[in-house]
């Protein structure tokens, strides 16, 4: 049984199973108290509700994603997203293809994408739009957190506010996040 139930269900009665977490008893009925997938251990056969915690999130507005940068168009940048903060190694449930306007890269004006982020850039943004997938990367820890060089594809070092490819030596810029390189998200 891998139902997900909501409190009120019935889930069994209590001749059959004992009321575990997550259950009530009443007149011979177990019902769920939570929202959660249901668990018999046959043991013991005591029912238990478990937290819905292995459905995949659904992204709102205000989470923090990270995500790979996979084009840049006039205005947008689109985005795959790979995981949302607090959700790690999990998938993600209505996770398309997100995109961040140019007016949502920083607080000051951006004239070109490319100064700001290129293809293969893994990105930390804010969703701002749940349902077009619309993301911000305009506050400090917000922005690009690994870049690779567009000649040598070496990661980038930060070196102060732009990057430097330890490689070929080229110096590119970036929209970067102040986690950049620290593995933070
Ligand atoms: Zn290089």
């Amino acid at each position: 049984m891998t139902d997900i139930v909501v409190p009120g269900d019935l889930i069994g009665a209590s001749e059959e199973y004992l009321a575990g977490e997550g259950t009530y008893e009443e007149r011979g009925k177990i019902f769920a108290v939570i929202t959660g997938k249901v668990e018999i251990n046959k043991e013991d056969r005591t029912v238990r509700v478990l937290p819905v915690m292995n459905t995949p999130p659904v992204l709102k507005v205000g989470d923090i994603v990270v995500g790979r940068v996979i084009d840049l168009k006039n205005a947008v940048v689109l985005v795959d997203i790979a995981r949302i903060k607090g959700f790690e190694n999990r998938e993600i449930a209505n996770a398309d293809q997100a995109a961040i306007h140019i007016s949502n890269v920083k607080d000051s004006y951006v004239a070109k994408l490319d100064t700001e982020f290129n293809p293969q850039d893994i990105i930390k943004a804010k969703v701002i739009d749940e349902k077009s997938l619309r993301l911000s990367t305009v506050e400090k820890d917000l922005g690009v957190i690994k870049a690779f060089c567009t000649r040598c594809r070496t990661p980038l070092l930060r070196k102060q506010q732009k990057l430097e490819c330890p490689s070929c030596e080229r110096i590119e810029t970036r929209k970067i996040s102040e986690d950049y390189g620290t593995g933070i998200i």
